[in-house]
C-alpha cells in the first residue's frame, strides 16, 4: 500500500490546512479545548460551531462525498479522509457528527427520495443540528430492548418513552430518534427511525450535568409528541437495519487520530522544555518510552482509518463492520493511554485545570476526565470486542437468553 498523497490531494490537503488555519483564529475563549465540550457547555462555544458550520456549508464540505443530485461533490473517500484528518488536527468545530456523520448517510441509504430533497440541504448548508435518540435508561448496549413507542394515528405517530444520555440534546433542533411502532414486538422487530423536531409540544429536555456543572449531555421525556407520519424514515418496522447501518457511520472516522497527533506534539513540546531534576523530561528514558508508545498509537490509528477508506473504496461492507470496531475500540483506548502518560509526564501540575501553571492550558487533565466515557458511547469497548470476535474472525456467537 502507498501512504503517499496524489499532488492534487497535496493541493486539496493545503486549501483545507489555510481555511483551518484562518478560521480556527476566531474560536471565543469559551470554545476552550474543543470537543464536545467546548461546543456544548457554553452558548458562546455553541455559535462558534453554527458559524463554521455554516463557513463549511458554504465550501461544500460537508456534503463533499453525497451524489451530485443532493448537492455533494461525489469526493473520493480519500479526500474525505483527509478533510477529517486536517478538521481534527485543528480540533475544529462545525461538522455536527449527528447530522452530517450519522443521519444524513442513513438517509441517503434508507430514506424517500422526497425525505431526501427536503432534509438533506439544510444538512449539507450546515444549517441544522441534530442529537441521537437511541439510548434509553434500560436499553443502552441492548438497544433493542428499548419501549418509547411510536403508534400510528391517522397521519400522525404519537410518541411516548425517554431516552437518555442525549449529547447536545439541549441545544439541537432534531433528533434522530429509534422507537417501537408495533407495540407488541419483540427486540429488534418492530423498531422505526424518525426525525423529530425537539420544539414539538411534549418534548422535554433535562440536563444530566458534570459535577462542574457543565452542561453536554441529557435526558429526553416524550409525553404523547405527534410527529407527522412524513416524518417516519424508511420504512415502518423496518428502523434495525438503518440503524445498524448508522452505527457504521458512527464508528468509523479519521479525525480523532490527526487531533491525538497534535495533542502529541505538544507533549513533546512540553517534555523537551520542562525540567525535571535538573534535566528535560525528554531525556528520562520512562518519559522517553511513553512517548514512544503514544507516537505508535497514533501512527497504528491513522493506518486504520486509512484502512477503512481503503475498504469503503473497495465496497467491502462485511470487512467495514469490523474494522469500523477495532478503529472506535482503538482510538478510544489509545485516547485513555495518551491522556493518562501525559499527565503523569506532568507530574502534580497534570491535575490542573486552569491559571498559569496548568500546562497546555489544562488540555489534558480535560481529555483524561471526557474520555473515560469513550470507551462507553458510541457502543462499548466490549460490544465492539463481540463484534470484531463475530464478524471479524468468525467465532461462535454467546446466546443470552
Ligand atoms: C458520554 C456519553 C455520551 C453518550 N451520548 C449518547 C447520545 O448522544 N445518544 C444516545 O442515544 N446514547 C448516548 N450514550 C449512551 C451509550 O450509547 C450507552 O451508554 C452505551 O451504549 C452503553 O449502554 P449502558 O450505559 O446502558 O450500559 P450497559 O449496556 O448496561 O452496559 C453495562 C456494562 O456491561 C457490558 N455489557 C453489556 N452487554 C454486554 C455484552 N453482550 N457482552 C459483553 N459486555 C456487555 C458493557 O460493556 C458495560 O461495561 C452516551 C453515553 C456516554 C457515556
Amino acid at each position: 500500500m502507498d501512504f503517499r498523497l496524489t499532488k492534487e490531494e497535496e493541493l486539496k490537503k493545503q486549501e483545507f490546512e489555510a481555511f483551518f488555519e484562518e478560521e480556527m483564529k476566531k474560536a471565543p475563549p469559551e470554545f476552550g479545548n474543543g470537543g464536545l465540550e467546548g461546543v456544548y457547555a457554553t452558548e458562546e462555544g455553541f455559535q462558534f460551531h453554527k458559524y463554521m458550520a455554516r463557513k463549511l456549508g458554504e465550501k461544500g464540505w460537508l456534503s463533499m462525498g453525497w451524489p451530485k443530485q443532493y448537492g455533494g461533490q461525489e469526493a473520493s473517500i480519500m479526500e474525505q479522509v483527509i478533510f477529517d484528518e486536517v478538521r481534527g488536527y485543528y480540533n475544529a468545530p462545525g461538522v455536527d457528527g449527528f447530522a452530517v456523520g450519522m443521519f444524513a448517510p442513513t438517509l441517503l441509504a434508507g430514506a424517500t427520495e422526497e425525505q431526501k430533497q427536503r432534509l438533506l440541504p439544510p444538512i449539507a448548508k450546515g444549517e441544522a443540528f441534530y442529537c441521537q435518540g437511541w439510548s434509553e435508561p434500560d436499553a443502552g448496549s441492548d438497544l433493542a430492548s428499548l419501549t418509547t413507542t411510536a403508534i400510528r394515528e391517522g397521519d400522525h405517530y404519537i410518541v411516548n418513552g425517554q431516552k437518555t444520555w442525549t449529547t447536545g440534546g439541549h441545544k439541537a433542533e432534531f433528533m434522530f430518534l429509534l422507537a417501537r411502532t408495533d407495540p407488541e414486538s419483540k427486540r429488534s422487530k418492530g423498531l422505526s427511525v424518525f426525525h423529530l423536531r425537539m420544539d414539538l409540544p411534549g418534548v422535554e429536555v433535562r440536563p444530566l450535568l458534570y459535577m462542574d456543572g457543565k452542561h453536554v449531555y441529557n435526558e429526553v421525556f416524550m409525553n404523547n409528541v405527534k410527529i407527522p407520519a412524513e416524518d417516519l424514515i424508511g420504512v415502518e418496522g423496518e428502523g434495525w437495519n438503518l440503524t445498524r447501518q448508522t452505527m457504521n457511520f458512527e464508528r468509523s472516522g479519521a479525525g480523532g487520530f490527526s487531533g491525538a497527533k497534535r495533542y502529541l506534539e505538544k507533549i513533546i513540546e512540553y517534555a523537551k522544555a520542562t525540567n525535571r531534576n535538573g534535566k528535560p523530561i525528554s531525556k528520562d528514558p520512562n518519559a522517553r518510552r511513553k512517548i514512544a508508545e503514544m507516537f505508535i498509537a497514533s501512527e497504528v490509528g491513522r493506518t486504520l482509518a486509512y484502512k477503512i477508506a481503503w475498504m469503503h473504496q473497495k465496497g467491502d461492507f462485511m470487512g467495514l463492520i469490523t474494522a469500523a470496531s477495532e478503529s472506535k475500540l482503538f482510538s478510544t483506548e489509545s485516547a485513555q493511554l495518551m491522556s493518562n502518560y501525559a499527565t503523569e509526564l506532568m507530574g502534580p501540575y497534570g491535575q490542573l485545570e486552569g491559571g498559569e501553571y496548568a500546562p497546555l492550558d489544562g488540555g489534558m487533565v480535560e481529555l483524561y476526565q471526557f474520555i473515560k466515557g469513550a470507551t462507553i458511547f458510541a457502543g462499548t469497548n466490549e460490544i465492539q470486542r463481540n463484534l470484531i470476535a463475530w464478524t471479524g474472525l468468525g467465532l461462535p456467537r454467546l446466546k443470552f437468553k
